[in-house]
């Protein structure tokens, strides 16, 4: 199995997941001449994904998803509660490319596992797992859940959401404080310090590899989020390097994980 960021943050998420028999995208929220053109870069040609996982109805996964699946015939694939949020935003979806879940599902040779995670909308994170190689990736959460943990626990990677940095999110000037407590909040997003907390618990469940993603560009920068997590978890005894590789999704393509 091996995995690419092809875009990460608040200005669109998309994935890019493969097996030996499987080429799936979680998420798609750049627009699909974007996704596209990203597409061509790894060497992928539309044509040859075989679905798109949604976690949820925000835009900023969801984006190129109308486009890209009427144009190629891709089926879209989301949970069932998480349908209903999309209908009205995946209008030219045909309806053989609707495909519902309502939990753990076969993909060829993959068995994909969604956990539901708290976010303001209906909102879920998987694991992609074939024999003892498990890839999670969970973003959009406002808090971790014991129930999430184990759902990905014994991930050798996880792409984990380190969306802000507190002080800078509430310093900052550009957004009004309701905002700022929404994503603050319990049904927001995951900031740099509940993220720390997160990779120690999964560091302990045997995962050596982490990817900080869907960072804010107004409250986060790449190198704040790296280092406050990796001083915060080598304060607990766990070294960046050693025990774990911690390493940061941007809007760029970033590089291939392969695990073997
Ligand atoms: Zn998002
Ligand atoms: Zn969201």
């Amino acid at each position: 199995m091996r995995i690419i960021n092809l875009s990460s943050g608040s200005d669109g998420n998309l994935t890019f997941i493969q097996s030996d028999n499987v080429k799936l995208l979680l998420d798609d929220g750049l627009s699909c001449q974007e996704t596209v053109k990203r597409l061509d870069v790894i060497g992928v040609k539309p044509s040859e994904i075989d679905g798109i996982i949604v976690s949820h109805e925000h835009s900023d996964h969801i984006k190129g998803i109308d486009l890209f699946s009427s144009k190629f015939d891709v089926p879209v694939y989301a949970h069932q509660d998480v349908w209903s949020g999309l209908d009205d935003k995946l209008k030219r979806v045909s309806v053989k490319c609707r495909k519902i879940f309502d939990g753990r599902f076969d993909f060829k040779d993959i068995l994909i596992t969604p956990v539901e995670v708290p976010h303001d909308v209906k909102c879920y994170g998987f694991s992609f797992s074939q024999n003892d190689r498990k890839i999670s990736v969970v973003t959009d959460l406002g808090h971790m859940t014991d129930k999430i943990i184990d759902s990905i626990s014994k991930s050798q990677l996880v792409y984990l959401e380190a969306n802000y940095d507190r002080d800078m999110l509430f310093r900052g000037t550009k957004y009004p404080l309701s905002l700022k407590r929404r994503i603050d909040g319990p049904n927001g997003h995951l900031s740099n310090s509940n993220s720390a907390e997160a990779i120690e618990k999964l560091v302990a469940s045997g995962t050596r590899q982490i990817v900080l993603s869907h960072l804010s560009k107004e409250n986060n920068t790449p190198a704040l989020a790296f280092n406050y997590i990796t001083q915060t978890i080598e304060r607990d005894g766990i070294k960046e390097g050693e025990d774990v590789r911690i390493d940061v999704a941007t809007t760029s393509i970033g590089s291939f994980f392969r695990l073997k």
